[in-house]
């Protein structure tokens, strides 16, 4: 029986790139995996996959019954509805410890360090097995997209170390330049609906017993959406209503300016306002510096729901 291994809900290129990573590190170690997805591509998965000559994972959102390994998460919130009637064998991830718990013992390789696939780059060298070419330049540049470039605050000295071998593998020297060109391409927005530009990295997080959405966009240039912001907004209340959610969030990162203007419908503002100590006007403040969700802006939500 083959095992399934995929990333978050609204898959980012870590989540695709890792499944497919761990897929073959773990295939080729004998164990027979299938790397799956939650969800649609993104366009900047897209622009790695037709760089690289990558096939997508297929779909999967059902995982009853089967054994599993996790890239890139481990809340509850981002996985499949049924993924307590799953047998999980492992987690690869660099985000908070989510709540998701087993049975049985599970193989662990979390670090606070910008990006999965720099763990699974890790793994790679443990288990001494070579990265093919084409691999490693999917695996670098889903690095340098969590990373965003380096910028960060989660980066480290690991994640620019392994960039640079990375970059080696697949024969690519420039790889900022590479990256650059990645980050306009995922900055397209014209003719999107404010809906899938609010759900294009979205996550849901439960923080004592209320459910909190937050999305990014990240982007070179995010003044393009200074005339939707109204509409963001409506939409934002929309998912609000339909999901019972007590705060949406929307994140419009600008990667050029390193700061994020957040947008955000909340039963109570006040828990948003005393998170970052700002006042928010028209339900929005710029945030010089924030660029990390898990980094910048979970640490000082989560608390104000204790
Ligand atoms: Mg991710
Ligand atoms: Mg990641
Ligand atoms: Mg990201």
């Amino acid at each position: 029986m083959s095992t399934y291994i995929f990333g978050h809900t609204s898959p980012d290129s870590d989540s695709i790139i890792g499944a497919m990573a761990l897929a073959y590190l773990k295939n080729q170690l004998g164990e027979d995996c299938i790397p799956t997805c939650q969800g649609e591509i993104s366009v900047e998965t897209q622009f790695i996959l037709d760089k690289f000559d990558g096939v997508a994972p297929e779909l999967k959102t059902s995982v009853a019954g089967e054994s599993v390994y996790l890239v890139d998460f481990s809340d509850k919130a981002q996985a499949p509805k049924d993924i307590m009637e799953a047998t999980i064998l492992g987690i690869v991830d660099h985000h908070k410890l989510g709540d998701l718990t087993t049975d049985t013992p599970l193989e662990c390789w979390i670090r606070p360090i910008g990006c999965s696939n720099t763990i699974i780059k890790e793994m790679f060298d443990y288990y001494g097995v070579e990265i093919p070419k084409n691999l490693a330049g999917m695996m670098m540049c889903a690095i340098l997209s969590d990373t965003v470039i380096f910028k960060s605050p989660t980066c480290t000295k690991v994640d620019t170390k392994i960039v640079k071998e990375l970059a080696e593998i697949c024969g690519i020297e420039d790889y900022k330049a590479l990256a650059m060109e990645m980050f306009i391409a995922k900055s397209a927005v014209d003719g999107a609906s404010a809906r899938n530009l609010n759900t294009r990295d979205y996550k849901e997080f439960e923080m004592n017993g209320s459910k909190v959405g937050i999305n990014q966009l990240e982007m070179v240039d995010i003044s393009v959406l200074d005339d939707r912001k109204d509409e963001l907004l409506a939409d934002m209340k929309a998912m609000k209503d339909e999901n019972g959610l007590h705060t949406v969030i929307v994140l419009l990162t600008d990667i050029m300016k390193e700061g994020s203007t957040l947008l955000t419908v909340s039963d109570d503002d006040s828990k948003i306002e005393k998170a970052f100590d700002i006042k928010l006007e028209n339900s929005q403040v710029w945030l010089d510096g924030v660029l990390s969700r898990k980094k910048q802006i979970i640490p000082f939500i989560q608390p104000q729901f204790k």
